[in-house]
């Protein structure tokens, strides 16, 4: 068997241990004489479950305890509704900021139930920057102030949380979410659907400081209503077990390699390499993006001459690395190095880049 390595954006790559782990225990999970998509999630077995890798992601990201952590459905998608749905609580306007296409579809979606303020929108610069602070307009009445932490299409991402007052601060983490440590005390609310740093698709984590709750729109369906979700440890309806038991086996994974503090170290030098390569390559490769700006999960880049692409995507695969397109919205190539793609990954990667730069140069 050999794994290549995957530069997905998501569903993307996870660890090896994981895989491995879960691949071991699958007939028999626990003594129970069956895998874990076979238990109910009603078992004590699987609360425990629940409880251990709630705990483990507390730890890990060390969330305070006035906040509840949520492992619901929806993807992030299905957040761009309920954000809205539990956020606005009798105000009638949100703030959004644009800074790429998935910042933009939350507003779009939020549009649904409230007046939008666009804080400020990258849009003409083809979402390749953020916008200077002094340029954006913050609504000190909004009902909160939402913004996408990492844009895993544009490969832009926000060095620190934004500064907006007593603006309520909502972010989208769902590509960076355990990247790099955050202080979670800044925001009313992040969430992130799971399929790119955290485990695979199905599940979506939810942190929302506990005072936001219960303020739903009456509209509301039960199941999207962060309280409920909230009061029955997110066991209200059947969760997604599989994909929350592999998140759980990927927190420990995360905790064994020294944690959030230890993986941004390595996420870092990781980006390093990558955009240095590109930056040194004489044009032959590009880079769009503010520098101030790049995003370390997402790099997305150009090769000078287009009619390259399918060549280099093509001899990529042959040298085992794997989903390096871009998005067919921005085009050229994206590389996602999330913590589960291994740095010797990044190495590979830029030695057949500079082995593609000299052949086709
Ligand atoms: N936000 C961001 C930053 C994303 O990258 C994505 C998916 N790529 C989404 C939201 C939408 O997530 P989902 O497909 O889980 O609805």
């Amino acid at each position: 068997m050999s794994r290549v390595f995957n530069f997905s954006a998501g569903p993307a790559t996870l660890p090896i241990e994981v895989l491995e782990q879960a691949q071991a225990e699958l007939l028999d999970w626990n003594d129970s004489g069956m895998s874990v998509m076979e238990q109910s999630h009603r078992a004590k077995d699987f609360e425990k479950l629940a409880a251990e890798s709630e705990n483990d992601l507390r730890d890990l990201l060390k969330i305070p305890n006035n906040y509840k952590v949520l492992f619901v459905q929806g993807g992030g998608r299905g957040q761009f509704a309920m954000v809205p749905m539990n956020m606005l609580r009798n105000k009638k306007t949100a703030d959004y900021m644009l800074t790429g296409v998935w910042s933009a579809a939350a507003a779009e979606e939020a549009k649904r139930y409230c007046q939008l303020g666009i804080v400020a929108d990258s849009k003409s610069t083809h979402y390749t920057t953020i916008p200077e602070r002094n340029a954006w307009h913050v609504n000190p009445d909004a009902a909160y102030f939402h913004y996408a932490d990492n844009e895993t299409m544009n490969g832009v991402e926000f060095p620190d949380a934004p500064e907006v007052g007593h603006v309520p601060l909502v972010s989208d983490m769902s590509s960076n979410m355990l990247s790099r440590p955050f202080d979670i005390n800044k925001f009313a609310l992040i969430y992130a659907g799971a399929q790119k740093n955290i485990g695979p698709a199905g599940l979506t984590i939810v942190i929302v400081r506990e005072d936001y709750l219960g303020q739903a729109l009456p509209i509301t369906p039960t199941i999207f209503d962060y309280k409920i979700q909230a009061d029955n440890g997110s066991l209200y309806q059947t969760p997604p077990t599989f994909a929350w038991y592999l998140s759980g086996l990927v927190f420990k994974w995360l905790k064994q390699r020294g944690g959030v503090e230890k993986i941004a170290e390595i996420n870092q030098r990781k980006a390093d390499k990558l955009y240095h390569c590109i930056d040194e390559s004489g044009g032959f490769y590009t880079c769009s993006v503010d520098k101030a700006y790049r995003s370390r999960m997402n790099i997305i880049f150009n090769l000078c001459n287009e009619s390259l692409d399918e060549k280099f995507v093509q001899e990529a695969k042959l040298n085992n690395l794997a989903q390096l397109k871009g998005h067919k919205l921005v085009g050229g190539m994206r590389a996602s190095l999330y913590n589960a793609l291994p740095e010797a990954g990044v190495n590979a990667l830029v030695a057949f880049m500079n082995e593609f730069k000299r052949v086709n140069g």
